[in-house]
């Protein structure tokens, strides 16, 4: 399996090298929006330490990363007043990851909305907003 790059953007946002709106942080994991949002809520969970996506990712990590994936959804379910919750996760280029630093996406759906489709850069003052909203659940 490929190494870890620490150069990978998440590892510099863990390091406060670029800004991210943070959702939620505790010793072990982070959460933070994604700046391409495919739903309105949508946010990233990741763990603190390294590994490239669940194919490497310890126990441990993995343990830590769940917690706060159900801990977050939770939090964003009620502040989009939302009826459900997608998880995506992808491992490899091949497995559609982009971003080499294991993550959980968490998208609040409600029903017959579809998701965006990818790579579109969303609203700077929305998406801080929408953190917000998140934080204020949890
Ligand atoms: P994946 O690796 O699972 O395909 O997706 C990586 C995700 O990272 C994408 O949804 C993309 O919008 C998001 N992303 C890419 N660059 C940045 C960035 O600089 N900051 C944040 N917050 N998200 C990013």
């Amino acid at each position: 399996m490929t190494a870890y790059d620490d150069q990978n953007i998440f590892a510099k946002i863990l390091r406060g090298e670029i800004p991210s709106f943070k959702v939620y942080e505790d010793d072990d994991t982070m959460c933070f929006m994604d700046i391409m949002p495919r739903t309105d809520g949508h946010c990233l969970v990741i763990p603190k330490t390294p590994c490239r996506n669940v194919l490497d990712a310890s126990d441990a990590q993995l343990a830590a990363v769940m917690a706060t994936v159900k801990k977050v959804s939770n939090a964003a379910k009620a502040a989009f007043d939302a009826e459900g919750i997608s998880l995506q996760q992808f491992n490899e280029a091949a497995g559609g990851q982009e971003v080499f630093h294991l993550h959980f996406h968490i998208h609040p759906r409600h029903s017959g909305v579809p998701m965006r489709p990818a790579g579109q850069m969303g609203d700077m003052d929305a998406i801080k907003g929408h953190a917000e909203r998140i934080s204020a659940q949890l």
